[in-house]
């Protein structure tokens, strides 16, 4: 120890500081011959052991103390306080200790604080509704949210970006990035999977001091929905007025045959009107259903309070149907259970749905058939199931039936008085009444349509 970073010199110039006024006051003793001269060696001699042992000590009490900081500051102030003892020796080193204790307390302080707001930071990005990926050098993802997991359908998304994404338009926007060039603010593309995604991309450039290298963020918008929707839209607006504009166009035409070359033939009169009458009441039909669907669309988000008896319900449809029955031949059966089974729901609305279940079963079954509606209970469920024995719906259509204007074969529909819009009201009441529609049917032989209703406790 004492011959490294020049501990001999400082070691001998510290002795010689500390005998030196030792040594002059042993020898202007000399000079007045007040003591002589082995007395000025055994002075100078008793100044220097002490000196040499003062600076032993010291040194190590220096050393002592800097092994406890180098030990404070490799250590981790959050594994404790690692407050060993020292003896207390010559340097006043209790202050320094003090302080050194404050400083790591207002370090630890901050460190559980830093670590805290990257915890809450991580849930954040984890959380964020929208997929989101960090980019590191030559377009590797260094992190990536749930939702771009789930977006992707992988755990965890790893490797190079161009695995999941690989949009010329895209890359060329993240090597854009990468080069500092302002990138597109939005890139939007398609992603063809089972069903085509629509996206829109946004990339930001993290111009940071990290060592790593650039980092991107790219964040995704999936637009399917919204695009479907606006396409829905468009759809249904097209329809609507090409439903409207059939039943006028026949109205025109007969009018203009009234006045024009049938002014004066009464006979073709008669039929002209009641096609005219067909298409109005056509026209009329369609107008109300719209009207109904919309007004359904509004309350749809408000759940129904009252507590309606299903049996009353299903007696009012048939009785109202009944005549309309008759006239096709064809029956209507009830089968009710012995016990009353009531649901929460609104009374005219479960009418509506339960009318257009059974007018679709007596339009599209066949003749002299019978037509069975069946109420039974499962759970805290109520299931009302309209059965019929007609011609039946393929596979394929089953899922779009509930779809306004969606019809297997339109001019039967059109020929048998519907509008398209019976089983989109039906779907909207039903889910407004926290329920569900089930259609299962075989082909030339018939088809089942079972409501299912959350029954009312009380
Ligand atoms: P529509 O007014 O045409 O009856 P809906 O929305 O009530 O409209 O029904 C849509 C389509 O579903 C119908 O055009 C028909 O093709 C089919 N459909 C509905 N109910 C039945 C049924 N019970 N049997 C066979 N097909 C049906």
């Amino acid at each position: 120890m004492y011959n490294s970073n020049g501990y001999l010199w400082k070691m001998l110039l510290f002795i010689l500081v500390a005998a030196l006024p030792v040594a002059i006051v042993a020898f202007w003793l000399l000079s007045h011959d007040l003591i002589i001269i082995d007395y000025v060696f055994l002075l100078i001699v008793a100044a220097i052991l002490p000196a040499f042992l003062l600076y032993t000590k010291l040194v190590r009490e220096m050393q002592a103390v800097a092994f406890r900081m180098e030990r404070a500051a490799v250590m981790s102030p959050l594994e404790g306080d690692g407050r060993g003892s020292l003896r207390s020796g010559l340097l006043p080193v209790d202050n320094l200790f003090l302080a050194m204790q404050q400083y790591r307390r207002v370090l630890q302080h901050m460190l559980k604080e830093a670590q805290a707001r990257q915890d809450e930071a991580s849930l954040l990005f984890d959380m964020l509704p929208d997929p989101v990926m960090v980019l590191g050098s030559k377009r590797r993802i260094r992190r990536s949210n749930d939702a771009a997991n789930q977006f992707f359908n992988v755990d965890q998304m790893e490797g190079e970006v161009t695995a999941f994404l690989r949009h010329p338009a895209l890359l060329k926007a993240i090597d854009a990035a990468y080069e500092g060039k302002d990138p597109e603010k939005r890139i939007e593309f398609t992603i063809s999977d089972v069903i085509p995604r629509y996206v829109a991309a946004y990339i930001v450039n993290l111009k940071g001091e990290s060592s790593e290298g650039l980092r991107l963020i790219v964040t995704l918008h999936d637009l399917t929905a919204s695009r479907r929707m606006q396409q829905m839209r468009v759809d249904f607006v097209a329809n609507a007025s090409h439903e409207l504009r059939t039943p006028l166009a026949i109205l025109i035409g007969a009018l203009e045959t009234l006045i024009g070359p049938a002014r004066d033939d009464l006979a073709a009169h008669q039929r002209f009107f009641t096609m005219m009458q067909a298409q109005s009441l056509r026209m009329s039909q369609l107008i109300d259903d719209l009207l109904s669907l919309s007004q359904i669309e509004i309350n749809e988000h408000s759940r129904p309070s009252g507590r309606v008896e299903m049996a009353k319900v299903l007696q009012g449809v048939s009785s109202l149907i009944r005549a309309k029955s008759a006239d096709l031949g064809k029956t209507i059966s009830l089968k009710l259970p012995e016990e009353p089974v009531c649901v929460t729901g609104d009374f005219d609305q479960l009418t509506q749905v339960f009318t257009n279940l059974v007018d679709n079963a007596l339009k599209y079954s066949r003749e002299d058939s019978e037509i069975i509606v069946e109420v039974t209970t499962a759970g805290k469920e109520a299931h009302v199931a309209v059965i019929d024995q007609g011609e039946g719906i393929a596979e394929e259509h089953i899922s779009r039936l509930t779809e306004r204007f969606y019809r297997v074969d339109s001019d039967r529909s059109r020929k048998l008085g519907g509008t398209g819009l019976g089983l989109a009201i039906v779907k909207h009441i039903v889910s407004r009444h926290r329920g569900h529609l089930e259609i299962t049917s075989v082909v030339g032989k018939g088809s089942k349509f079972s409501v299912k209703l959350p029954i009312s406790v009380s």
